[in-house]
């Protein structure tokens, strides 16, 4: 029996909330976009959003930037890295990981991953005695949490100062404790592929005060440090605010006045995805040939997105694979292929890091398959895509097998 062609676009997210767009044209009524262009004692929405935040993400300090990129660009700085450092990160990660270490003048040390898409700890703390580095960019990759209280041993034991990239995993949890919450920071991506949809936007969050003054100052803050909404007190910044360089990278109230209403909801947009993560991983997890990353009793996830293996595959099954789906309307990403397409690059591609031996991880990408799953997709929309991925799978083997 033929199954209908998927007709949904990949592309498009649910609208933004009437409430959100309501506070962003009352901010432009105002004519105060930026975050210090505020009225006297009116607190600023960048400022507001800064509050709920560090408050739903329970840490004190929070910091509003311009993109995810620059929150982690920021905390590399913040966090000491120097010209030269040597900066652990994962195998597989997106573009804008390593290309955040390379910015501030670090060299990304790339650590393998495992069939569970998490970095390998194993070879993260062997590669940090070899080599030792002393700071660690972790990216929670497509939303997957390695076992963050053994990372965290290793860190301690290795003297390792953690980044959290936390762009697929804000809401996400290991043992009930949110990711961004067990490094020095958690850096966040508000940009519309993310949890929360501000077209660009970044979210940065620290327990240490020392270390978000900086971060703040870096952030662009021409010595207006005292209107933030999660900051450090003011003496904090005593001597930090004449060591550190500007790098003018803020939010602004529009963006922040789309934010605060989403925020709010976030809690549902999670139950949502999980919803429609759980359904189409339980359908592709019924085909022997399709593994499934698993999903630890402690990781508490955001199914955002949705990635699956075909251990053993070839590279022209593979491509067979991602254009029938393709002409059925399914937009699979493959990350084993030879050029980047989209956000599939892979660290074969990131030529301004040394080149590094990561056969495991290539052995991984290599039958490596990733699908958005935008919440504009009803639960009978995620039903027909899983359908349409098995009977794709199942053609490429009846074909191999004939
Ligand atoms: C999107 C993304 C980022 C950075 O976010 P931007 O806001 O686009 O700069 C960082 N890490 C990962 C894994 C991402 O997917």
């Amino acid at each position: 029996m033929a199954r209908a062609r998927f007709s949904k676009s990949f592309t498009q997210q649910p609208p933004i909330p009437e409430d959100a767009i309501e506070a962003a044209v009352a901010v432009m009524r105002s004519g105060r976009l930026h975050r210090y262009n505020t009225a006297p004692g009116v607190p600023g929405e960048t400022m507001e959003l800064e509050r709920d935040f560090a408050l739903w993400q329970g840490q004190p300090f929070c910091l509003a930037v311009a993109s995810g990129g620059q929150a982690m660009q920021i905390a590399l700085r913040a966090a000491g890295v120097k010209m030269g450092d040597l900066v652990l990160t994962n195998g597989f990660t997106l573009a804008p990981v390593p290309g955040a270490i390379a910015v501030v003048g670090g060299k990304p040390v790339l650590v393998e991953i495992t069939d569970d898409l998490v970095i390998d700890l194993d070879d993260l703390a062997a590669k940090a005695r070899q080599t030792g580095a002393r700071f660690l960019l972790l990216s929670h990759m497509r939303g997957h949490l390695c076992d963050m209280e053994r990372l965290m041993q290793i860190a301690t034991e290795l003297d390792i100062t953690v980044l959290e990239d936390c762009a697929h995993t804000m809401g996400a949890r290991w043992n009930r404790k949110l990711s961004g919450s067990f490094g020095l920071a958690g850096c966040f991506s508000t940009q519309t592929y993310k949890h929360l949809n501000s077209g660009e936007g970044g979210l940065l969050t620290s327990q240490d005060a020392e270390f978000m003054a900086r971060a703040t100052i870096l952030s662009g803050s021409y010595m207006l440090f005292d209107r933030h909404g999660a900051g450090p007190a003011t003496e904090v910044y005593d001597d930090i605010r004449l060591d550190t360089p500007n790098t003018s990278a803020r939010m602004d109230n529009l963006r922040a006045a789309l934010l605060r209403p989403q925020l709010r909801r976030i809690d549902q947009s999670i139950a949502a995805w999980n919803e429609r993560y759980d359904l189409v991983a339980a359908k592709l997890a019924a085909h022997p040939a399709i593994r499934l990353p698993t999903r630890p009793e402690a990781e508490a996830y955001v199914g955002s997105s949705i990635q699956f293996r075909l251990p053993g595959i070839t590279a022209e099954n593979a491509q067979t694979l991602v254009a029938r789906l393709s002409g059925a309307g399914v937009e699979v990403k493959w990350f084993g292929a030879p050029h980047p397409i989209g956000f599939t690059s892979d660290h074969h591609s990131w030529r301004y890091v040394a080149a590094q031996n990561l056969p495991q991880t290539d052995r991984i990408l290599a039958g490596l398959f990733d699908m958005r799953l935008p919440l504009s997709f009803t639960l009978p929309d995620c039903a027909l895509l899983a359908d349409l991925i098995v009977d794709a799978v199942a053609a490429l083997q009846t074909r191999a097998t004939s």
